[in-house]
């Protein structure tokens, strides 16, 4: 009885009736024109190979096929696979039929060709891909080079934030779904032989292709075929983000610092008690400051300094943290894809020639701690010259009293360099007065923002409200000393901005970071009467960079600036590049339109 249930027969006339139903569904027309994509050469190749495969079965005296049964348990696995790991199963257009038909094919050859070592690549592409739809859902951005960037660059407390229930519960349930997934497969796949699997997955292969091609021309998508595009996805952004962080690296490791040249600074002669604070800031886009004419007051107290030249318009050199600090902090003028001679860096970082010249350089960090990573080994070379390293545990605020410190420790007359590069805005917008929150309610997760935008945006402000108040404790405790502080923010955010929400976005939507608004970061000048006074050339290069702060400048100003502001003479030193020269010009580099 139903031994016709049992065929193989049945099996492929029942999937592949279904499979032709789906195609004719989708109401495609034959009006459409036809186009042959490059994948479609497969519908040729693979029927040949599965031909050859049987020939060599019937010779070897081998089943040409797997059993039924095996075929039925391969079918109700890729169902359950494809429903729970595959992103675009919930993506209209709905063409799960294309992914479950190829899922079957990619089972069947994995095993064939690995046998048991396949399971080890299921346990990690599975549960890869649940995590990519549960962060996808979260933070709205699937696994692209960005994505990996982050995650290499992320310090321990960073990685810390996305370690939530959610996240952890679905990693354990990924990896039980997984390991079942891969129990069921070699119950059923391994008393079947190789050739024999091999056949059938050509066969699966052709028919996901043939009824893809179906699908109209510009209806046509690679990700139809899932698991087999995804695969080198995920290689593409972990080997390129991998590649930029190695080329960001060897960047900034390759420079010879500027103080192997000679060089002279004609301002200072020691003893003064000036006080240089070149603040590095993190995630602080341009318009969110009110100081910039935001309607919220985020820079409450900045935006009342008389001494203070506040630039509106400054665009960031990358979307990356360290190769926005190699732009700053050396004569670098694009980020790491710069192919340009005259844009890539001669040189290392301008702290060093402060250093050289009798400033006793400090450093003061966030709470990051992992110094082996390369967000850590970029800003690390570039602050070498320092005589402590400090960490902020908890806040940035936590610096205050460490440069405190500083000052009391130290003769008064001793020139003092403060590096500042500590979290500041970076997602997920954690650092904030939480006892007065100035703008409320607050969501400090990032997950699913643009569900919960105002709470996002929230505690987005709230971190700019909060650097604000770390720039007036940082100014108190400096001001009985001549004291100049120079802030600009690496890279900017995006809270809906462009369409995006955070910084991996740009990679999910293939969109130019300059080509959006996010490249318009905070910057501004500020310093007090002694140190205006102290020096005539002070004076005047503090006016100059007061006219031209209604310049479009750029990260690749800074270095100039600072040796301009000072004038510290250097071969590497470009007038056209320091802002506080009458020579300057602005930036024309890549930028979004007004
Ligand atoms: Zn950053």
């Amino acid at each position: 009885m139903f031994r016709w249930v049992k065929s193989r027969a049945f099996f492929f006339a029942l999937v592949l009736l279904v499979a032709a139903f789906m195609a004719w569904k989708g109401a495609y027309t034959w009006r459409d024109a036809f186009e042959f994509p490059w994948w479609g050469w497969g519908v040729a190749v693979l029927p040949a190979l599965a031909g050859g495969g049987m020939l060599l079965c019937r010779r070897l005296g081998k089943a040409l096929l797997p059993s039924s049964v095996c075929l039925w348990v391969v079918l109700l696995l890729s169902v359950v696979v494809d429903c729970s790991c595959n992103i675009f199963t919930y993506t209209a257009p709905w063409h799960l039929y294309l992914s479950v038909l190829m899922t079957m094919g990619c089972m069947l050859l994995l095993w064939a060709v690995l046998r048991a070592g396949a399971i080890a690549f299921w346990v990690l592409f599975l549960v890869l891909e649940i995590m990519q739809i549960c962060g996808c859902m979260q933070y709205g951005s699937r696994i692209n080079s960005l994505v990996v960037a982050e995650t290499i660059e992320a310090s321990w407390d960073d990685a810390l934030a996305y370690m939530t229930p959610i996240n952890l519960g679905m990693l354990a349930l990924s990896f039980i779904l997984s390991v079942l997934f891969c129990w069921g497969l070699k119950r059923t796949l391994r008393k079947q032989h190789s050739l024999t699997l091999f056949n059938a997955a050509c066969l699966f292969g052709t028919a996901s292709l043939a009824f893809g091609l179906l699908v109209p021309p510009h209806r046509q998508k690679i990700d139809f075929y899932w698991p087999v595009t995804e695969v080198p996805q995920l290689y593409n952004a972990a080997s390129e983000a991998l590649t930029i962080n190695e080329a960001t690296i060897n960047q900034v490791e390759s420079l010879t610092s500027p103080t192997a040249a000679p060089s002279q600074l004609h301002t200072l002669r020691g003893g003064e008690g000036v006080v240089l604070i070149v603040h590095v800031g993190e995630s602080i886009r341009a318009d969110r400051m009110s100081l910039n004419g935001y309607e919220r007051d985020t820079t409450p107290w900045l935006r009342q300094q008389k001494h203070l030249i506040n630039f509106p318009s400054c665009i960031s050199a990358a979307c990356d943290t360290c190769q926005a600090q190699i732009a700053m902090l050396t004569d670098a003028r694009r980020d790491v894809h710069e192919k340009r001679p005259e844009m890539l860096p001669r040189t290392g970082s301008v702290l060093d020639l402060f250093a050289a010249h009798g400033f006793d350089m400090y450093t003061f960090f966030g709470r990051r701690c992992a110094q082996k990573l390369k967000y850590d080994r970029v800003v690390m070379v570039l602050s070498n010259r320092s005589r402590q390293k400090f960490n902020a545990p908890g806040s940035p605020w936590t610096a205050v009293p460490q440069m405190q410190a500083v000052l009391n420790q130290v003769a008064a007359g001793q020139n003092l360099l403060f590096f500042v590069n500590n979290e500041g805005s970076h997602t997920p917008f954690e650092h904030y007065d939480r006892q007065n929150t100035p703008f409320v309610p607050v969501a400090t997760h990032f997950q699913n923002p643009a569900a919960q935008a105002q709470e996002v945006n929230n505690a987005y402000d709230s971190t700019i409200h909060y650097t604000d108040e770390f720039f007036r404790r940082v100014t108190e405790a400096v001001q009985h000393r001549p004291f100049v502080y120079i802030y600009v923010s690496d890279h900017g955010e995006y809270l809906g901005h462009d369409g995006m929400w955070g910084r991996a976005a740009l990679g999910e939507r293939h969109v130019s970071y300059h080509a959006t608004t996010g490249c318009r970061v905070g910057m501004f000048v500020l310093y007090n009467e002694a140190f205006e006074r102290l020096h005539p050339h002070f004076a005047t290069a503090l006016q100059q960079l007061r006219t031209n702060a209604a310049l479009t400048v750029a990260h690749e100003h800074l270095f100039h600036t600072l040796l301009g502001l000072f004038k510290l003479q250097t071969p590497y030193y470009n007038e056209t590049l320091d802002l506080t020269s009458p020579e300057v010009q602005p930036y024309s580099g890549p930028q979004p339109a007004l």
